[in-house]
C-alpha cells in the first residue's frame, strides 16, 4: 500500500469517528448546545399582574429559568405589553414570539373544535381533563389539532368548576332567564340564547360597570377569588352554582413548533416537566384562593348564594347537548374531537358515579 493510500484511510476514519460521535450527541456537538443560551419571549392573554393565572406563567418561566441554569430564559409579557391579547395564538403561530399562555377557547373563531381543549359546557372537571389530556389520548389529539398552526400545546392550569354568576335576581325557573341579559361567552352562550336569555360579549375590563349600571342583569366571570377581586358582589346579589358553562377550563401554553423543535432533548423536559408542574400548582391556588374567598362573600350580608334549580341544570344540559350536535353536524373536524372527547367523557362519569362522587355523596 503507498503510504499517501494509508494517509488517506487514516484520515477517512478520523472523520468517520468524530462523526460518529456528533450522532451520538456526546462530546464536541453536545458541549455546543450545552453552552448555548435561548432568550424566548411569552406573551399571554391576562392583564398584568393578574393574580393566579399571569403569576402562574411568570413563575413557570422563571424555574424554568433556575432549573436549565439559566440556559432558556423566558421573559413574559401580560396582555397588551407586547401584543393584544387576543392575538396570542396568531402571535406563537407565525413565531413572533415563542411562547403563549391563555386558553384554547379563545380561538374558536378560527378553531372550533380547540374549546374541546379548554371547556365546555356540562363537560369534564379538572380530575377528567387531565386523565383525558395526559393518558387517554387528548393531548396527542390536542397537538393534531394545532399541528397546521405550527403550534405545540401543553395543559398549564385549570381554573376549576366556576361559579354559575352573579344576578340582579332570583332565577327560580326558566321563566326567569327569558330575556335576561347576561355577560356568557362563547358555547356557553350559545346555550343560554337557545333558553330563552341574551348573551352579551364584554371584555373583562367593561363587566364591572355594566352590572352596577343594569345594562346587563347578570355575568359570569371565574370563581369566588377573583369574582370577589373585581367587586361583582357590589352590583348584584345573587350568586349562583355551579359553573355549568365552565366546570374546570383549561389553560394552555403553546410553543411555536420550529422554537420547540430548536430545543436539545433535555430543555425539552425542562419544559414539558415544569408545564406538568405549574398545572397542578396554578389549580391547587384556584382552589384554596377558592375556598377561602367563599367564605368571605357568605361573611357580606348582601350576597345570597343559590343552587341554580333542578330543571333549570337540566334543561340547559339538554340544549348543551343539543348545540354539541349541531356544531358536530356542520363541522367534520369538530365532530372528530367531539366524538373522542364524549367517549373518555362517558368512561370517566361512570367511574367518578363509584368513586368520588358516591364518596362525597356521604353525609359527612
Ligand atoms: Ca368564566
Amino acid at each position: 500500500m503507498k503510504p499517501s493510500f494509508i494517509l488517506l484511510i487514516t484520515a477517512l476514519s478520523i472523520l468517520l469517528t468524530a462523526c460518529n460521535e456528533d450522532q451520538s450527541g456526546s462530546g464536541i456537538s453536545q458541549a455546543v448546545h450545552k453552552s448555548k443560551t435561548y432568550n424566548w419571549k411569552m406573551v399571554t392573554t391576562w392583564p398584568p399582574g393578574f393574580p393566579v393565572l399571569q403569576e402562574g406563567a411568570e413563575r413557570f418561566a422563571e424555574n424554568i429559568n433556575v432549573m436549565s441554569n439559566g440556559r432558556l430564559k423566558i421573559k413574559v409579557y401580560a396582555g397588551g405589553e407586547l401584543i393584544p391579547a387576543l392575538q396570542t395564538f396568531d402571535a406563537v403561530s407565525q413565531g413572533t414570539v415563542e411562547m403563549g399562555h391563555g386558553s384554547a377557547y379563545y380561538w374558536a373563531g378560527k378553531v372550533p373544535e380547540a374549546q374541546f381543549f379548554s371547556t365546555v359546557p356540562f363537560g369534564m372537571t379538572a380530575r377528567g381533563m387531565n386523565a383525558w389530556l395526559y393518558d387517554g389520548g387528548g393531548l396527542e389529539l390536542w397537538r393534531e389539532v394545532y399541528k397546521p398552526f405550527h403550534v405545540v400545546p401543553f395543559p398549564l392550569g385549570n381554573t376549576g368548576v366556576q361559579m354559575g354568576g352573579w344576578f340582579n335576581k332570583e332565577i327560580n325557573s326558566l321563566e326567569d332567564i327569558k330575556g335576561l341579559k347576561m355577560r356568557i361567552p362563547g358555547l356557553g352562550g350559545k346555550v343560554f340564547a337557545k333558553a330563552g336569555g341574551n348573551p352579551v360579549l364584554l371584555a373583562g375590563s367593561e363587566v364591572y360597570t355594566a352590572l352596577e349600571r343594569n345594562t346587563i342583569d347578570a355575568t359570569e366571570w371565574i370563581g369566588p377569588f377573583h369574582d370577589q377581586r373585581l367587586g361583582l358582589y357590589r352590583a348584584a346579589e345573587h350568586y349562583y352554582y355551579p359553573g355549568w358553562h365552565e366546570p374546570g377550563t383549561v389553560l394552555e401554553l403553546t410553543i411555536n413548533q420550529r422554537a420547540w423543535d430548536s430545543l436539545p432533548a433535555d430543555l425539552q423536559a425542562i419544559v414539558s416537566n415544569a408545564a406538568m408542574a405549574e398545572n397542578l400548582r396554578m389549580f391547587s391556588e384556584m382552589e384554596q384562593k377558592n375556598m377561602a374567598a367563599l367564605k368571605e362573600l357568605k361573611d357580606r350580608p348582601k350576597v345570597q348564594i343559590h343552587r341554580f334549580p333542578d330543571d333549570v341544570l337540566a334543561k340547559l344540559k339538554a340544549l348543551t347537548d343539543e348545540t354539541l350536535e349541531e356544531e358536530a353536524a356542520k363541522d367534520p373536524k369538530f365532530k372528530h374531537i367531539y366524538e373522542a372527547y364524549q367517549t373518555f367523557r362517558l368512561q370517566n362519569d361512570a367511574w367518578s358515579d363509584i368513586s368520588e362522587n358516591a364518596y362525597l355523596a356521604i353525609e359527612k
